[in-house]
């Protein structure tokens, strides 16, 4: 991945369970943060009533979508649901080049696929207070129709599996908390050697530190 640094920005992964309280928590944090950068996805699933193309997805239709995907237009992509997602390569690329931090809000079979290109990414998985919390969540977000949602609650025990991959678990029991943690993970990342040498090229030098070790 030569288009990509992994040193100058720090890229975090976002993933949980539908009904965690995933994007509640993350727009709180990008509100507070507003210099991170939320990853567009390209989705084929259909826009809910009040989501926006560009703004939460660029909606897409299966062939377009596997077009793309077949050019080597996604960093990751991957069916969740019974839809594909996928997360566009140039974004991530332009961004981390800048030197901005960026989040991405996906699935753990995408987070896998990043890991593999960025060993660095920093994984954050958000786990529910209980298994009857997501459902109560999840039925009264009312924006999916019953079987969705029951496909979805069907799917929490698979995706909650894979939390021990990542190095960061959050339990979104009392949002200020939740927030607080993952406002903590972000500011603990950006203190990473490699981040502050990235960042603070010519004090490093000044005090005769190097980049990062290989
Ligand atoms: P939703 O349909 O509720 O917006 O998202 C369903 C799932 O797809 C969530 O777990 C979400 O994080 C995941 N997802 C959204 N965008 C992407 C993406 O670009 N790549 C992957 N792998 N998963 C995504």
């Amino acid at each position: 991945m030569s288009d990509l640094h992994p040193s100058s920005g720090s890229l975090f992964m976002v993933v949980a369970p539908s009904g965690a309280g995933k994007s509640t928590l993350v727009n709180a944090l990008l509100a507070q943060e507003p210099s991170i950068k939320l990853s567009i996805s390209y989705t084929t699933r259909a826009p809910r009533p009040k989501e926006q193309h560009g703004r939460e997805y660029y909606f897409t239709s299966v062939r377009d979508f596997l077009t793309r995907r077949e050019s080597g237009e996604f960093l990751e992509s991957a069916e969740v649901h019974g839809n594909y997602y996928g997360t566009s390569r140039l974004m991530i690329s332009d961004q981390m080049r800048a030197g901005t931090d960026v989040l991405l809000e996906i699935d753990w079979q995408g987070a896998q696929q990043v890991k593999k290109q960025f060993p660095d990414a920093v994984g954050i998985f958000i786990l529910p207070p209980s298994i009857a919390v997501l459902e109560e969540r999840l039925n009264k977000r009312g924006q999916d129709d019953p079987s969705v949602i029951t496909r979805r609650i069907l799917a929490a025990g698979g995706e909650i599996a894979h939390a021990p991959e990542f190095e960061y678990v959050i339990i979104n029991q009392e949002f200020a908390t939740a927030l607080a943690e993952l406002t903590a993970i972000v500011k603990a990342s950006r203190c990473r050697y490699a981040q502050q040498a990235a960042r603070n090229t010519s004090l490093f030098a000044q005090l005769g530190l190097h980049g990062i070790l290989n």
